[in-house]
């Protein structure tokens, strides 16, 4: 289960076939003809691309998990002619049968026809390219921060001072990782709650907030910087500094965002 499958299931038939109108717009499909949701169910509608008329048909399946079939698009070639339109989207929260699959085929290699299936793998792919406003318009609320493993496998980091979970969503914008100093004067590599931080003495007066660590390539900067301070100033660690060190980037990892934004991250159908 995944929020994308939570998202469409939560959608009404109404709600799919607007959502529809914001996938293709967002795709680079112009809308000519609004859906019009009736008592009878939902109506195709038009849009165009490249000045091709596109008829959509949108099936909204994912309650019952049922793939779209060729009983469910009934006389494609026939509604095609009475729209006056040489291409057909199809809408569909579940995938299509084969059976479906290879009427399209048909009715496209007879004929200047050609057919586009919007199913959950495309769609979400576009979804990565669409307003957070619209999305949640349709109650897909983004979740701030990544988590990439599941609950039972996710491990805290606690708070070095006061042993709080600091890769909790509340607890992200207020933590840090720096260098801190000890009563030895030892430096240790050092994470927590920002509060309990108050008063520790940080190598440079430097920190890396704990929303910069989940980006990858700010992470890697950081370490980095460390590795240079380690290498190049005359300073002590304490004993526990690699082992704080590989901790806090072993757990950290859980939480980070993935490094390309758009790609089947999240998927896991
Ligand atoms: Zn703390």
């Amino acid at each position: 289960m995944n929020r994308y499958h939570d998202f469409f299931c939560n959608m009404s038939d109404e709600d799919w076939e607007k959502f529809a109108v914001e996938v293709l717009r967002c795709a680079g499909f112009q809308i000519q003809t609004e859906p019009a949701y009736g008592t009878d169910g939902g109506k195709d509608f038009i849009v165009s691309y490249n000045d091709v008329n596109y008829l959509v048909s949108c099936k909204h399946y994912i309650g019952s998990g049922n793939h779209v079939g060729q009983d469910d698009e009934k006389n494609i070639a026939d509604r095609l002619l009475q729209f006056n339109t040489t291409g057909f989207v199809g809408f569909y929260s579940t995938g299509i049968t084969t059976g479906l699959q290879n009427r399209l085929d048909a009715i496209c290699k007879n004929g200047n026809y050609t057919y586009c299936i919007f199913d959950p793998p495309k769609i979400i792919q576009i979804m990565q390219l669409m307003d957070t406003k619209i999305l949640q318009c349709f109650g897909l609320y983004p979740h701030k921060y990544y988590m990439n493993v599941s609950e039972e496998e996710y491990k805290p980091l606690k708070c070095m001072i006061c042993g709080k979970d600091i890769l909790t969503d509340e607890n992200i914008p207020n933590s840090l990782i720096g260098l801190a100093q000890k009563v030895n004067g030892k430096y240790e590599y050092a994470y927590g709650c920002k509060p309990c931080f108050i008063g520790v003495n940080l190598l440079y007066n430097s920190h890396l907030e704990m929303e910069q660590a989940l980006h990858v390539r700010i992470l890697q900067g950081w370490e980095d910087m460390v590795d240079e301070w380690i290498e190049n100033e005359d300073i002590k660690l304490s004993e526990e500094f690699y082992k704080h060190r590989s901790k806090f980037l072993n757990h950290v990892r859980q939480r980070q965002l993935p490094q390309t934004e758009g790609t089947w991250y999240g998927l896991d159908l």
